[in-house]
């Protein structure tokens, strides 16, 4: 079950990608695992699938120890700056830096491990007012301010539009967003990246998303069923 999913999903990517002739291997599959046991991860790492996504950190934390190297989480949900330490232990990528705080909290903790670690900026897109994330307005500031986070690779944005039933609904958000990341790209705020990431699209718009430019997709429910 879990193997066919992942094989229709990669197969829309695939479609999306051609339709804009992008080249689907540019393009990262997150499955989101969050709520899922470990079990129904290994399947998926049995069908080849080898990131995945998680949105509470204690949760992680236990799903890592029992999962095999070579698998990677992203961290997708709200940090607290006092989780940054089980964070850096855990996760691969976090995609929801959304503050100073938190970016310097990362930063030590790194400094700590001597390592560095890929982060994305989580940006409020839709301006809603109980959603995480840095308006696009104070994106510019905030990405100046971690600029000496030595530790911290800041490899693009992140955002989840206003929820919607229609696919299409979401494609202005995400045309923001990549016009947002073009825009700082074009003043040297991603120094590292030639082109910096954009995670965007779940399980009802992610092929809306790839075709505005989605370089992750975090997709769910699609692949695991729906969550209890
Ligand atoms: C849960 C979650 C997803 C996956 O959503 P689905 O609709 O199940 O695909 C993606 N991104 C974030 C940030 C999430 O919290």
């Amino acid at each position: 079950m879990i193997a066919e999913n992942l094989q229709r999903i990669r197969a829309e990517i695939a479609a999306a990608a051609r339709r804009v002739n992008r080249n689907p291997e540019e393009i990262t599959l997150v499955a989101v695992s969050k709520l899922f046991p470990v079990e129904l991860i290994l399947e998926a790492v049995d069908a080849g699938q080898t990131v995945f996504g998680e949105n509470y950190i204690q949760e992680a934390a236990t799903k890592k120890r029992q999962l095999p190297e070579g698998v990677h989480l992203h961290f997708i949900g709200h940090l607290q700056s006092n989780k940054a330490r089980l964070a850096t232990e855990t996760c691969d990528m976090i995609e929801t830096v959304d503050s100073l705080k938190l970016a310097t909290a990362l930063n030590n903790h790194l400094t700590k491990l001597g390592r560095r670690m890929r982060v994305l900026l989580q940006v409020n897109i839709g301006k809603e007012l109980q959603k995480s994330g840095v308006d696009a307005a104070e994106a510019e500031q905030l990405l100046r301010q971690m600029q000496p986070l030595k530790q911290l690779q800041m490899c693009g944005l992140m955002t989840i539009p206003p929820l919607s039933t229609e696919a299409e609904a979401s494609r202005p958000y995400f045309r923001d967003l990549r016009l947002l990341a073009t825009s700082l790209a074009a003043r040297g705020l991603f120094p590292e990246m030639d082109r910096p990431h954009l995670s965007m699209g779940m399980s009802d718009d992610f092929p809306v998303a790839i075709e505005e430019g989605a370089t992750i997709v975090r997709v769910g429910t699609a692949i695991f069923g729906r969550r209890q």
